[in-house]
């Protein structure tokens, strides 16, 4: 069975952590980036330097004609994707009260609209096949919920309700669709909160670190394959302990 990954926002963090870990487990990866074009680039040089195989593709995950024409150029270019990485987010932190709906909109818009339409993009093959792996990332908040982080937290359960529907009409298909829940992970995303915020994360974290993205991209490479054949719509959380 061929190996193909899709992984969306692998220019940097837990994307490229993911990226990199698929590669040296012998997968062929399509790379995907929003603007950061120049760093995906120099991550396909570096996995291609090892040995792999990949290519870059770049689309707006929640502009659906952009993001089902990446994902079918990945599948000419670099054969059927079998597993699909919804790993694209994005997150804002500010009172309930000061939230627009244009940020509202914006943040279902990558955080769940992204997903649904590259489920779509890649189901044809995978159903033709009868085989296939979709792993979504959400996060702690979205099984917890966060006090300033509400529409995030919202669109994160939204991702896990959309993991355990999708994994239930897929069973019969032969698809299986999981998800991580990453608690504090040292990225972009979390470096933007400040110093003093993280130490403070870190403080509450019971393993008394932060997460890094490669522990994240273990958990994701181990739904990617028959290592979790018969685990699905299953929420795994990674988080050092934080929401225990
Ligand atoms: P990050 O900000 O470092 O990376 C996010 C990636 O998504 C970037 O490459 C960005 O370019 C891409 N992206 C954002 N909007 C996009 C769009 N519209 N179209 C295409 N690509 C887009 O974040 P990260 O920490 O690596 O997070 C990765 C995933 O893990 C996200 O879904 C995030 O919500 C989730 N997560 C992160 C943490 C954490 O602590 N870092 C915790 C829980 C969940």
């Amino acid at each position: 069975m061929e190996k193909t990954a899709f992984v969306t926002g692998s220019a940097r963090g837990i994307g490229a952590a993911v990226a990199r870990r698929l590669s040296r487990e012998g997968w062929t990866v399509a790379l995907h980036c929003l603007r950061s074009r120049e760093a995906a680039e120099m991550l396909a040089q570096e996995l291609q330097k090892e040995g792999g195989r990949c290519a870059v593709y770049t689309a707006d995950v929640a502009d659906r004609d952009a993001i089902t024409a990446a994902i079918q150029r990945a599948e000419e270019e670099l054969g059927p994707i079998s597993l699909l990485v919804n790993n694209a987010g994005i997150a804002r932190q500010e009172l309930f009260q000061d939230v627009t709906p244009e940020t509202w909109r914006r943040i279902f818009a990558v955080n769940v609209d992204g997903p649904f339409y590259a489920c779509q993009a890649v189901l044809p093959h995978m159903l033709h096949v009868k085989h296939g792996s979709i792993v979504n990332l959400s996060s702690i908040w979205g099984l917890r919920g966060a006090s300033c982080e509400v529409a995030y937290a919202a669109s994160k359960a939204a991702v896990i309700g959309l993991t355990r529907s999708l994994a239930a009409e897929l069973a019969p298909s032969g698809i299986r669709v999981n998800c991580v829940a990453p608690g504090v992970i040292a990225t972009d995303m979390v470096r933007q909160l400040g110093e003093e915020t993280m130490a403070q994360l870190r403080e509450e974290t019971p393993v008394g670190r932060l997460g890094t993205p490669e522990d994240i991209a273990q958990a994701v490479a181990f739904f990617a394959d028959d290592r979790s054949a018969f685990i699905t719509g299953q929420v795994l959380t990674a988080d050092g302990g934080f929401i225990l």
